[in-house]
Order: structure tokens, then sequence, then C-alpha cells
């Protein structure tokens, strides 16, 4: 509303000046008079030219008496009367008799507006021009001025939104942990008139999507206070020192409401080990990292102030932060096992209309390996297609089916692709699901399909029947040969030369199996150590090289080893496929018909497995 009444002045504003112009050149136009000097007036009067002279304020214009001359100004001096200039210039009575004195009333406003308009235009334009360039620039000074507050989103506890331990399935050692910061906060005296030491710091980690920033927000939530909550990437700006002095800021204001929370989102931004070297050892983000642990260090613990810090790269946080009295507690996330997921899957299909049939244990038996985060998503995919398929309700199938979507992309059905192509695929895709099939360590396959999703022109889709935790070098030698199984089918059956790009991130991902087979996991005849350090991806996007501890003998051997695991699965996906081939035609006939086959039909088509 204020905006429009002042669009409405500006605009109103504009248009009077616009108008103002144009009214004053129009005048101009019609008239023009020429400014002659009082002397050549003196004169002309003396000639007998004049007709009339109009005194107007301080001019007096002259009408001479040919009509196609020009109006004539003359500029008197102030307080001088015509009467005067006359006299003093010994102006001839008998040429006075003979034109006309009229005096007319300048206060006219058109005149005033004629004569004030060309000193005033530029003015008012500067000046309002002026004015909101100021406006301008105090505007960015004072956000200048603001860089160093934190600006918190802050959760309240009387907030609709605020979640409690209810909203967080499974993560019950989590929760534990918790629940004993959540007592403290609700009555920090209980703790320290026991002398108890309460905790500063406590860091959530685990993998993205295990739900650490739904768990902190719920520990304020339970415990009633409010919640400050910062991403560690907001810290830091384009300017230098706005990161320490924002930290300062965020938390004046949580002791200012103590009991609070003071919620760090992804330290590792700003919580990197420092001196670490990459990026020529970021000033600003060590200055905030000092100022971080210069607070947590500063306030005094019975203040009632607990930060909660979340990360996903424990390995590469500063170890000052992990130094008791700061970050001294640690609760680690998991992937949620399938009971949990099972318990996810309920909070999220409560406000889902659901078939009655619907059985979420069976969507969590398939689905391991997802997230929190991933479930969340799965079942807001599953809504999306039920509306999309003008349902009422989501049905068991509409989430099975979104599952695929989640892993691996969206379908992309109207991708043409020719009837020879479509056979390439179905015929690499039949061998991983034969290999896999055929190799009693492989996990069931689940589904196979030739409809391109994601950047995959094709999967073979498979699943574990349980959680699995730990792989056995018997799996990791079936799954090798399983990912070569498509690789080794096009080679095989079409020759050599006709072996296309499609299994380049087969090869790729299986070489990165059988290199940490040798490299990490001891698994080769090299024996038993790991070579090389592998900073799990120390810095973002990866790219750095692992530090080599081995000489240069060994990372021939290592070379070796990696190449005859790879040789070696290939040989056994081989044998698989030569013995199979009445099935591997059988299924691709299948998929050539249905494009995707599921479990049942890949059991009927393939036969049990040995
Ligand atoms: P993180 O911070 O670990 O990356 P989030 O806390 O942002 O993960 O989780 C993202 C979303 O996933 C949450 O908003 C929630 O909807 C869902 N989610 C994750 N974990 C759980 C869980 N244990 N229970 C219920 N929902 C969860
Ligand atoms: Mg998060
Ligand atoms: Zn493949």
């Amino acid at each position: 509303m204020r905006n429009f009444v002042k669009n409405f002045i500006f605009v109103f504003i504009f248009l009077f000046l616009v108008a103002a112009v144009l009214g004053y050149v129009k005048a101009g136009k019609d008239k023009s008079p020429e400014t002659v000097s009082i002397s050549k007036m003196v004169e002309e009067i003396n000639a007998n030219q004049v007709k009339t002279v109009i005194i107007k304020g301080d001019t007096l214009s002259l009408q001479l008496k040919d009509e196609k001359a020009k109006l004539q100004e003359v500029l008197k001096e102030q307080n001088g009367t015509f009467g005067e200039i006359v006299r003093n210039y010994n102006v001839s009575s008998s040429s006075l008799s003979q034109l006309s004195v009229e005096v007319k009333n300048d206060s006219s406003w058109k005149f005033w507006l004629g004569n004030l308009l060309p000193i005033l235009l530029p003015l008012i334009i500067f000046i309002l021009f002026f004015y909101f360039m100021t406006r301008g620039v105090q505007g960015m000074n004072s956000k200048a001025m603001g860089f160093g507050q934190s600006n918190p989103r802050q959760t309240n506890p009387d907030d609709k939104n605020k979640k409690t331990f209810a909203d967080v399935a499974g993560a019950k050692e989590a929760k534990q942990e918790l629940v004993e910061v959540v007592d403290f906060l609700k009555d920090p005296k209980k703790f320290t008139e026991m002398g108890a030491k309460i905790p500063k710091g406590v860091l959530l980690v685990g993998t993205p999507g295990t739900g650490k920033t739904l768990l902190a927000k719920a520990v304020a939530g339970e415990a009633n206070v409010p919640f400050f909550n910062m991403s560690g990437s907001e810290f830091v700006e384009m300017f230098v020192g706005v990161g320490a002095s924002r930290v300062r800021d965020l938390f004046s204001k949580a002791k200012k409401d103590a009991p609070a929370i003071v919620f760090i989102d992804e330290i590792d931004a700003v919580g990197r080990r420092r001196g670490a070297g990459m990026g020529g050892g970021h000033d600003e983000r060590e200055q905030t990292l000092n100022q971080i642990l210069v607070e947590m260090d500063g306030f005094d613990p019975n203040l009632g102030v607990i930060v909660v810090a979340a990360t996903n790269r424990p390995d590469v946080l500063d170890p000052a932060l992990l130094r008791p009295g700061r970050f001294d507690r640690r609760v680690t996330l998991d992937l949620p096992d399938i009971k949990d997921r099972e318990e996810i899957l309920g909070i999220h299909a409560k406000n889902k209309p659901m078939e009655a049939d619907v059985s979420l244990r069976k969507v969590a038996e398939r689905t391991p390996g997802f997230s929190g985060a991933d479930l969340a998503n799965l079942l807001n995919e599953a809504a999306i297609l039920a509306v999309r398929r003008d349902k009422k309700k989501v049905s068991e199938f509409d989430i099975l089916e979104s599952i695929e979507k989640v892993l691996l992309g969206p379908e992309r059905k109207n991708r043409v692709i020719s009837d020879h192509e479509k056979k390439m695929t179905a015929y690499h895709e039949a061998g991983h699901a034969i290999v896999g099939h055929f190799m009693p360590h492989c996990d069931p396959v689940r589904k196979v399909s030739v409809i391109s999703r994601g950047s995959a022109g094709g999967y073979t889709l498979k699943m574990p029947t349980e959680d699995k935790y730990y792989h056995t070098l018997a799996q990791f030698r079936d799954e090798l040969a399983m990912m070569l199984g498509g690789y080794v089918v096009e080679k095989t059956l079409f020759g050599e030369n006709m072996l296309s790009t499609g299994p380049s991130s087969d090869l790729k991902n299986a070489t990165q199996v059988a290199q940490n087979m040798v490299t990490r996991y001891g698994m080769s005849p090299l024996g038993t150590r790991t070579f090389g350090d592998h900073p799990e991806n120390v810095f973002l996007g990866g790219g750095m090289p692992e530090q080599k501890d081995y000489s240069e003998k060994t990372a021939e051997a290592i070379d070796k080893e990696v190449s005859s695991f790879l040789a070696e699965a290939e040989k056994r996906a081989k044998e698989v496929v030569d013995s199979h081939r009445p099935q591997l035609e059988a299924m691709v006939k299948e998929l050539m018909e249905k494009e995707t086959i599921e479990q049942d039909d890949i059991q009927r088509v393939l036969g049990p497995r040995q």
C-alpha cells in the first residue's frame, strides 16, 4: 500500500513536469520575443516605430508598428518605472504621445512558471535524481552495515511448525543421546546444582538426508527453547571479517534468549581443518572458525546455550572443534534399517491418503540404502503419480514404481531409439541380469528394463533381501562379474568391432570396485595392508589424488592385481553367458516385447538360480 502511494506521487510529479515543460516550450514557440537594450527601445520610440508598450513587472514588451516584426522585450532596472526611463533618456514627448502604454498584471502563474521553470526544472530533476541515488546508496550502506549481523532463522517454542522427537522416526541411539540435552535445556539448575558439567556442543554426523537438520529442530522443539538456525556457508560472504562478526552476533542473540539452541548446519563449510592448504588457506573461513571456537570457550557453560552442529564430513573438520569443551558429543545418524524405514514411511504417509492394502513393510524391504530424505521423496513422487493417474488414493503400485524414479531419475519414455539400439540395450541388460542371476552371491535381480532413465540407456535392478553392512570377497567377485555382464554379451555376440560406448560406465565402476578390493580391503595376494591414504574425498568434487604411500614397483603390482580381478570377472561372466544362450535369447525377446520385466518373470525365463 505504501509503495502504491509512493509510486502514485512519483508518477504524478513526473506527469506534472512533462506537462509544464511542454507548456513552456509551446508558449515560447508562439512568441519568442527578441530581447533588446533600453537604448534601442528609446531609439525606436523616437523614430516612431513603436505602437504599444506593455509593462509587465520588470519587462517592457514592445509591439512595433510593423506587424510582421517580432515582439521585443526590454528588461528595465528594478524599481525604475517606464516614466523614469523616458525621462532619463530624453524621449521626445511628441513620439511618446503616439504610442499607447498598457500596464499588465504580471502575477499570472503562467508568467511565473515561464520564468521560473527554466531554473527550477533542472533543479527539481537534480534533486530527485540525488534523492533516489542517495536512497539507493543508503540501502546499500545499511546492508553493508548489516553484514555483521547474523540474521539466523529463528524458531520459537510457540511456532506452529515446530518439530518434536515424534517427527523423527528411527534413530533411537541418536535420540537417546539428545534426550539428555533436552533435559538440561528444560531445567539447567537440576544439573548445575549437582555439579554436573553440561555439554556445550553436540555434533550430528551422518550422510545427507539422514535427518540431522530435522533432529536438531526436534531437540529445540522438545526442550521448548528458541532455535537459532544458520548454515555454515552463510557465515562466509564476499567481505572479509563478516563471518567472524556474524558468529559474534549469532551467539549474543542466543545468549539473550537463553536457554537456547544455536544450530550450525553444514559446519564443514567453515570448520575445515585449518591450513589444509587447498584454496590457499582461506583466511575468512579460518577467522570464522576461530570466532566460533572463541565463542564456545567464552560462554559460561551454565548459561544454557547449547551449540548443535551438523556435518556429513566429520573427517574434514578441524581437530580443534572436536576438543573437549567444544563439540565434545558426537551423535551419529546411520542410514535407516528396514524397521526404521518402515517407521519413516509411516510418518510421511500420514498426510497422504493411502489404499488400505499398502504394505509399508514391503516398501521398506525394497528400499535398502534409502535415506530418510529419499523415503520422504519416494512417497511424494508416489502421490504425484497417483494424482497424474486420476486416483483418489496412493496405491502400493504407485510407490513401488516411484522407487526407480528416485534411484535412477525420471523415465525418458519419449526418447526415440531405433529398434537396433533397443535390441543392443536389451542384450546388454539381459547380460547383466543373467550373470547376476546365476552368480550365487549376487543380490537377486528385481527388474530389468530397456527404458532409459536419467543417463542410463536401460537398467538392471538388484536389491538385497535384507540390509547389509558388510561385503565379502565372494560378493565382490560375483558383483564384478555381473557388472561386466553387459560388456561381455556385446563382445561375444556382436564381436569386438561392434563394442559400443554403452558399457563405459560399467567398466569404470568395475575398475573402481577392483581397485578398492586391492588397495583398501586387502583382498588381493599383495597382502594385508592398505595402499594409499584414502582421504574420504577431502575437498568437494574430489579431484585430489590419493596420497601415495607405496613405491612405483608396488604401484605396478597393484595395477596387475586390479587387472587380474577384472579379467577373472570377465571370464566368469563369459562362462555364464556361453552356457545360457537360450535363456539369454528368451530374455531379450521378452524385453523387446514388454520393455520392463519384473522379478517373477525373470525367474520364469531364466529358471531357478543354481
Ligand atoms: P540432513 O540434514 O541430514 O541432510 P534433513 O534433516 O534435512 O537431512 O532431512 C531431510 C528430510 O528427510 C526431512 O525433512 C524429513 O522429511 C526426512 N527425514 C529424514 N530423516 C528422517 C527421519 N528419521 N524421520 C522422518 N523423516 C526423516
Ligand atoms: Mg541438513
Ligand atoms: Zn551396463
